[in-house]
């Protein structure tokens, strides 16, 4: 109730962080604060692959958090605070850095011609934020990266909350060379319109698919169905939250081309995404990716 009163929103969905007490609250506040003044957030990179051959294409930015007393905490315990208080601008500011240093250092010792791509996350507050493309443009001038391998990943809810901001946003994004992810999509109905009014280039299945795949008939119909849609306006596809060679298996048959999940690798630390790049046998054919074979899957599954 207090939620939905503070956002007006007339309803909010419980999640448990919600029920934090007070004073929690104001810990965990105050040591966003100290977190982001003492560097304690760091950057694992999940590769994502191109199936069939595997390789890896692209990683995607996920943000840690190395509390000192609690150990290494995920997005889900800190980032709807980090929203909220509007620290999250520091978490991504830092993240996209971070991780287009890190990349551009990837691309310069392992991948020739057809370099690796970055993914990165932005909240909401970041991508309404007055400056964000001038910021994102100095930050990408500083670090190396070339625009045209950075892709932002933003949800299908907040993609087709106001269109027409987000449209113009995006257009000057594109203007950059950077590409345009929706991240999560099938969870926010944003309508077949929408997305082709914001030409966005590539969207992720919701892991809630992939998930349900399996066991789930009308599932499977409807992920073919975004698979066929998206081909249709020249979008890319990207399958969530892979676990199992079945769900894999299952996403290739229905015409996904790109996979990411812990059947492949875990989110990884930069150091042991070194080691699987140098480890990883050259893909000769192309120069476009790093082969994932049997073997280096193995070995990067583990967290
Ligand atoms: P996302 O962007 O959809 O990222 C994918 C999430 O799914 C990651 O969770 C990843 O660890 C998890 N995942 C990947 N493969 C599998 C799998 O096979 N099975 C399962 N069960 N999970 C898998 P993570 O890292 O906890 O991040 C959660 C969300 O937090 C992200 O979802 C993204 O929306 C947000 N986030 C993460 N890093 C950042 C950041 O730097 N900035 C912002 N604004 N948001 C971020
Ligand atoms: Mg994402
Ligand atoms: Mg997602």
């Amino acid at each position: 109730m207090y939620e939905a009163k503070k956002k007006k929103s007339g309803y909010e969905v419980f999640s448990p962080d919600m029920s934090f007490h007070p004073i929690k609250r104001l810990q965990l506040e105050t040591d966003l604060h100290r977190a982001i003044q003492e560097g304690e957030f760091r950057v694992y990179y999940q590769p994502l692959v191109e199936l069939a051959p595997n390789r890896i294409s692209e990683v995607e930015a996920l943000v840690r958090w190395e509390h000192p007393e609690h150990g290494l905490l995920y997005p889900a315990e800190f980032l709807s605070q980090a929203e909220e208080t509007g620290l999250i601008l520091e978490i991504d500011r830092f993240v996209l850095r971070e991780a287009s240093r890190q990349v551009r250092e990837w691309q310069e010792r392992h991948v020739s011609e057809l370099p690796l791509m970055l993914s990165v996350n932005l909240s909401t507050k970041h991508f309404r934020s007055p400056n964000m493309v001038e910021e994102i443009s100095q930050t990408l001038k500083e670090t190396g990266l070339d625009p045209r391998t950075l892709k932002l990943e933003i949800t299908e809810s907040f993609a087709i909350e106001d269109v027409e901001l987000t449209e113009s946003i995006l257009r000057k994004l594109k203007g950059q060379g950077i590409t345009l992810v929706i991240d999560d999509f099938g969870t926010g109905y944003a309508s077949l319109f929408n997305l082709k009014r914001l030409s966005v280039d590539c969207l992720k299945i919701d892991r809630s698919f992939t998930e349900n795949l399996g066991h789930d008939p009308e599932t499977k119909a409807v992920v073919r169905t975004i698979i066929e849609f998206a081909r249709a306006l020249g979008l890319r596809v990207t399958g969530e939250g892979i676990e199992t060679a079945e769900q894999l298996a299952q996403l290739r048959e229905l015409g996904c081309t790109w996979g990411q999940g812990y059947y492949f690798a875990h989110p990884l630390p930069g150091a042991a995404v070194s080691m699987l790049f140098a480890e990883a046998p050259a893909d000769d054919s192309s120069g476009s990716g790093i082969r994932l074979d049997e073997q280096n899957r193995a070995n990067s599954s583990k967290p």
